[in-house]
């Protein structure tokens, strides 16, 4: 039986949350119940990849973890993750933000629908709820990030979705990006570590 979001959730907040990188690009083994560190967590890990911004950022989007409350249409998806420094520990008070399209590959200039930030916890978590946004022209599926752990430089980057027809003809997609999504009854979850 499918694991619905909550459940998703609860579980990576529950548990460690421990963080899954070296797991490889196209992983899909999306989200372990159990998760150790992996070998790769042992030695200095790469810094995320940093992107550009976009023509579509905007300031001032408001403190949020459900960016869908209020939204009809899309698939819903659950997506959360670490912030962790190149030696994996989880850096707490790290300050994320995300924008992204509706599903019907549309950023709301005029108000703030899909657009949010937050401070991950004082374990380094972060969660959005939220939808699963439309490739729109010359872009494949992507949600755009920034992330600063305190003090730090500011990460500007974007994430995708594994297996999109779209991600071999979009020249910004990059493997080393991919969220690890898995099904569940009531959409899908995601899960993405920042190293920053
Ligand atoms: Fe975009």
């Amino acid at each position: 039986m499918l694991q619905t979001r909550r459940s998703f959730l609860m579980s990576f907040l529950s548990s460690a949350a421990l963080p899954v990188l070296g797991s490889g690009p196209a992983g899909a083994q999306g989200f372990p119940q159990r998760l150790t560190l992996t070998p790769h967590c042992d030695d200095a890990d790469e810094l995320t990849l940093a992107q550009n911004e976009g023509p579509f950022f905007k300031l001032n989007a408001p403190l949020c973890h459900d960016l869908a409350t209020d939204v009809r249409g899309g698939k819903r998806i659950t997506i959360a993750g670490l912030v962790i420094n190149k030696h994996c520990r989880p850096i707490p008070g790290s300050l994320l933000e995300i924008w992204h399209a509706d599903d019907l590959g549309r950023y709301d200039d005029v108000g703030f629908r899909f657009r949010g930030h937050q401070q991950a916890d004082d374990k380094g978590r972060w969660w959005f709820n939220t939808i699963v946004p439309a490739a729109y022209p010359g872009r494949t599926r992507h949600y755009h990030f920034k992330v600063q752990r305190p003090g730090g430089r500011l990460l500007t980057t974007q994430l995708y979705f594994p297996g999109e027809p779209l991600n071999q003809r979009d020249s910004l997609f990059d493997h080393r990006l991919l969220l690890h999504v898995t099904a569940a009854s009531d959409g899908s979850a995601g899960r993405y570590d920042f190293v920053v």
